[in-house]
């Protein structure tokens, strides 16, 4: 399997073999977010492995920080993206090419195999430029009827003055991230909000006006958190990223808004909220789980059988 994550700053290219361990083979920056300058860049680095692995490889998938309906890229808040085709990524027809949003994949991988493991109802929360997030019941995200489900961070838990990139008002996502801690500290919207919000989380202990900035995001995140729980009704919420870290900065803060955010009969006995076990890894083990997945399934097996036998130096022994 090749696995792509292509995230708002930068993008990698792992292969995994069917254990499901991604090996990063190529990363890089995005020299500007310029849809066909970021596909060719990833195609190139994508071909090349194709190139490298040949027959073997059997299926793609690609984590991305967008909205995904129909395995296409609607829309990406993060990246100032419309629709984008991301066929380019695959060199050979023959090879599926598997599209997720990044946060939907890595609340898979910690269901199957961090954080909450074994457990059958999980509730995945990420903040990286905004908060995305998936429910995952019995080792499967709830995509909804188009695929487009788990926009977790365009509920309107946020300012309803403030308009999102996304089209829609008062959203979640501007509420918690580097642009939230930069609006209360009263500088400008920042480029990179998610390199902007990791700076002001290493500032924090000594500054008690960033610490503020922070802990005002922590509560804003943990409120829709306690939205979240009281809807969804989770055996176990995992945290990824850097909704992990504003929970460590400000975790007073943070457990107060969400026991406050709980229904009453959820008090005594709320859902464990963990730290992803996979870290920023997440997405692109969830994209290899994803490719695994496809190519397990009776049809997946029967084309590569099917393959197989019409090149007979991939066959086992019997020819020998
Ligand atoms: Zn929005």
């Amino acid at each position: 399997m090749i696995a792509v994550d292509l995230r708002q700053e930068d993008w990698r290219c792992a292969v995994a073999p069917l254990d499901g361990k991604p090996d990063v083979a190529e990363a890089g920056t995005h020299r500007s977010r310029d849809p066909e300058q970021v596909v060719d860049t990833v195609a190139q680095a994508v071909r090349r492995l194709h190139r490298r692995y040949g027959d073997r490889v059997r299926a793609i998938c690609v984590a991305i920080a967008a909205t995904v309906q129909h395995g296409r890229v609607v829309q990406s808040a993060v990246l100032g993206w419309d629709a984008v085709d991301l066929a380019a990524l695959t060199a050979d027809p023959r090879v599926p090419l598997l599209i997720g949003n990044d946060a939907t994949l890595a609340g898979l991988a910690e269901a199957r195999q961090g954080a909450a493991a074994g457990a059958a109802t999980v509730l995945h929360l990420t903040v990286e430029v905004g908060v995305g997030g998936t429910l995952v019941v019995d080792g499967r995200p709830m995509h909804g009827a188009t695929g487009a489900g788990g926009e977790f961070g365009h509920l309107p838990f946020g300012d309803p003055r403030l308009r999102c990139p996304c089209g829609a008002r008062g959203c979640w996502d501007l509420a918690v991230d580097g642009r939230a801690i930069a609006r209360r500290l009263g500088e400008p919207a920042p480029r990179d909000p998610r390199t902007y919000a990791e700076q002001a989380l290493a500032r924090t202990p000594a500054d008690p006006a960033v610490r503020a900035a922070v802990a005002h995001a922590a509560r804003a995140l943990a409120r829709g958190l306690a939205g979240l729980i009281n809807a969804l009704d989770p055996a176990v919420v995992t945290l990824g990223s850097l909704a992990e870290s504003l929970r460590a900065a400000a975790e007073p803060e943070f457990t107060a808004a969400l026991a406050d955010g709980l229904m009453r009969f959820r008090r005594p006995n709320p859902p464990p909220v963990l730290a992803a076990a996979l870290g920023r890894d997440g997405a692109l083990h969830g994209a290899v789980v994803t490719a695994l997945d496809h190519v397990l399934t009776e049809e997946g097996l029967a084309a590569w059988a099917a393959q197989c036998s019409s090149h007979p130096r991939h066959s086992t022994s019997a020819a020998s």
